[in-house]
């Protein structure tokens, strides 16, 4: 990413400023903080304003500031919104939106007592998401590459499964893959679950040994450069019976519809719908307990949702996961999930890992 990228996304957000009526705009929440100004440490606020943004951090990353962001940094000691509120004044701002969803009430009142005559606070949350929601081509190709991470791990991993390890032994060998790849870290608690438990549908890897005859679901995803993947697969150690291979092809049709309605111009809970109307049809949309998908990026969950309700209109560039799923009690529970890049003309799956059931 360059100094100039992120110098653009700066831009367009003051750009967003007279429509909201703000003159500036404190930002606190890390994502958010990194997006606009490449610093990736964990006490960071920017202020931004038509005059600049300014950086403010402690001591602890004075150095990795400096080296990671374009914007000017200062140090300070005590609290970082105080110092940002000082310079805010000096520049005579007024109007200064914050993060509301990203604050505590605690942080709020202190906020408002360091705040000076005249000047006044405007809930601000969502204005960065939603220019986050459009990837650059570099941030697409950071998630592309965090997919194949991801999906290289999956085969590596499932390569060395057999029957008797332990769920919680398999997240560990896809996990350790996946840091091999290049992720940084995984994008949240690989889950691995076997028989019953796969219909729980975020269950955590427990110690279960992984039996023959049962089913398997696997969750993962990498963060690589700061950039989240997510996948879920489905395996099994044996012959799957009839009532599993049944409930596998309804997921996967609702899967597929859902893929094909994404374009330029729909909304997110079209999508939506295209998932449900299928597994209505197989009498399993009350099975199907969450959302069908959700942005990703810089966080694993971002905007837009593909669930009920979501007006916003999908635009090429925008990354999210397509993820129905069926979860019968005492059976077990299917899902397929890949993430995928509205195009131009449609989506692109960039998932390239086979969706059929994976049998060992
Ligand atoms: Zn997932
Ligand atoms: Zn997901």
């Amino acid at each position: 990413m360059t100094p100039a990228e992120f110098q653009q996304r700066r831009r367009r957000l003051v750009a967003e400023f007279p429509r909201r009526k703000l003159h500036a705009l404190l930002l606190t929440h890390p994502p958010n903080v990194r997006y606009l100004s490449g610093f990736t440490g964990s006490n960071g606020a920017l202020l931004v304003d038509p005059a600049g943004a300014i950086l403010f951090t402690d001591p602890r990353y004075r150095l990795q500031a400096a080296q990671e962001s374009a914007c000017p940094v200062r140090v300070a000691r005590g609290w970082l919104l105080a110092a940002a509120l000082k310079v805010a004044r000096r520049r005579k701002l007024r109007r200064i939106g914050f993060e509301a969803a990203h604050f505590t009430c605690q942080a709020f009142e202190a906020l408002k007592e360091s705040l000076y005559l005249a000047a006044s606070l405007e809930p601000a949350s969502g204005l960065v998401e939603a220019l986050r929601m459009v990837k650059s081509p570099p941030e697409v190709a950071l998630i592309r590459r965090s997919v194949l991470a991801t999906s290289e791990a999956f085969q590596r991993a499932m390569a060395q499964a057999r029957p008797g390890m332990r769920e919680r032994e398999l997240a560990a060998e896809l996990e350790y893959q996946m840091r091999l790849l290049g992720a940084d870290q995984p994008a949240f608690e690989t889950i691995v679950t076997s028989g019953v438990r796969t219909a729980l549908p975020h269950a955590r890897s427990s110690d279960r040994p992984v039996a023959r005859n049962r089913l398997l679901l696997i969750d993962m995803g990498a963060s690589l450069e700061g950039y989240s993947s997510d996948m879920t697969r489905m395996a099994f150690f044996g012959r799957p019976g009839k009532p599993l291979r049944q409930l596998y092809r309804a997921v996967l049709e609702a899967q597929l519809a859902a893929l094909a309605a994404v374009r330029p111009g729909v909304s997110a809970a079209h999508v939506d719908r295209q998932a449900r109307r299928v597994l209505r049809a197989h009498n399993l949309d009350k099975a199907f307990a969450h959302s069908t998908g959700h942005g990703l990026g810089l966080e694993i969950h971002e905007p837009p949702r593909l669930g009920r309700g979501d007006k916003t209109r999908l635009l090429p560039g925008m990354v999210f996961t397509v993820e129905p799923g069926a979860y019968l009690e005492g059976f077990g529970g299917v899902r397929i999930e890949d993430t995928v890049v509205v195009t131009p003309t449609g989506c692109e799956v960039l998932t390239p890992t086979p969706k059929e059931l994976l049998l060992l």
